[in-house]
């Protein structure tokens, strides 16, 4: 029998503002700290994620614990990863008692995931919550989506406006190589939107709760794919030229305008198509010829 572990009481400002004053710890702007003071929130995040005692999860950035607390008493085990080695103390004070969460002090972007996934879930596919900085949001996604380290869910709290760009499609303005990474692997859903008073200190802006599905396979195959995100980058690096004149240009692709301009006529698309018209299956399917040039 599993000893059971403390109600969760963090998510409150005095409470915080209290754990924060005691510990002397001061904010980090730098590292994107912005701390959940309102309980419905990792509710809603335990909902949305599907946690139960069956579950592994990772978090990233526990901060003072506040999410990890509601980790704890729903999962089976935690690992909680916090790159900010002032919180290490915090979290030994608000963590006392939770026997299942373990904390490392790491950037979660050198953390070897497949190799916690397998000490910790026997390689099955795990789940992901993360209260993510700002500054690093978009680079953490790709990360977890291009390495295949087996994920069931990522349930994370983003800015609004990165929320809406993991969902839209072709046409949209916040059509991008976010969009199109996240949907390769995943479905997004927003599942709840976060008014900035919910944290200490307030965000200027206001954020979301995303679920990602993962899928059991991508969603669509392609030859080679790492190609397929270099040619993903290429065209929203320079969103305002042609698509022909994006791959051309880019540093990272070896093709020639002729052979770029046979691709794009062989998927059926004008030569001055834009790339943020292009769903996935056309880049798989222009990715799919330039491999075998
Ligand atoms: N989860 C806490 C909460 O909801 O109250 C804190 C969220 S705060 C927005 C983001 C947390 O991520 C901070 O604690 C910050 O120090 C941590 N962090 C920032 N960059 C990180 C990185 N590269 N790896 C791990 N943690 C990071």
């Amino acid at each position: 029998m599993s000893r059971p572990v403390p109600r969760p009481y963090l998510a409150n400002a005095q409470i915080t503002k209290a754990v924060l004053d005691r510990h002397k710890f001061t904010i980090q702007k730098k590292y994107g700290q912005n701390f959940l003071i309102a309980p419905s929130v990792p509710e809603e995040i335990i909902c949305a994620a599907g946690i139960t005692r069956d579950d592994f999860v990772l978090e990233i950035g526990p901060g003072i614990g506040t999410m990890t607390q509601y980790l704890g008493a729903n999962a089976r085990e935690v690992t909680a990863v916090e790159i900010d080695r002032m919180l290490i103390p915090v979290l030994e004070d608000t963590l006392q008692g939770y026997h299942n969460v373990e904390v490392i002090n790491e950037d979660i972007l050198k953390v070897d995931i497949r190799k916690l996934a397998q000490e910790k879930n026997q390689g099955c596919p795990i789940k992901v919550v993360a209260n993510l900085p700002y500054y690093i949001t978009t680079p953490i996604i790709m990360s977890l989506m291009e390495s295949h380290v087996p994920i069931e869910s990522i349930t994370v709290m983003v800015q609004k406006e990165v929320a809406d760009r993991m969902q839209s499609g072709p046409g949209s303005k916040d059509y991008g190589a976010l969009s199109l990474a996240v949907q390769y692997f995943a479905r997004p859903e927003i599942v709840a939107e976060v008014p900035p008073n919910c944290f200490l200190p307030q965000p200027k802006v206001g954020s979301a709760v995303v679920r990602l599905t993962g899928y059991a396979g991508p969603r669509v195959m392609v030859r080679d794919e790492a190609l397929l995100f270099r040619l993903i980058r290429a065209s929203f690096n320079q969103r305002r030229k042609t698509l022909v004149n994006g791959l051309k240009n880019s540093p990272e692709l070896p093709f020639s305008k002729d052979e770029i301009e046979a691709a794009v006529a062989a998927i059926g698309k004008p030569l001055a198509v834009r790339g943020e018209t292009l769903t996935l299956e056309e880049f798989a399917a222009l990715a799919d010829l330039l491999s075998e040039r």
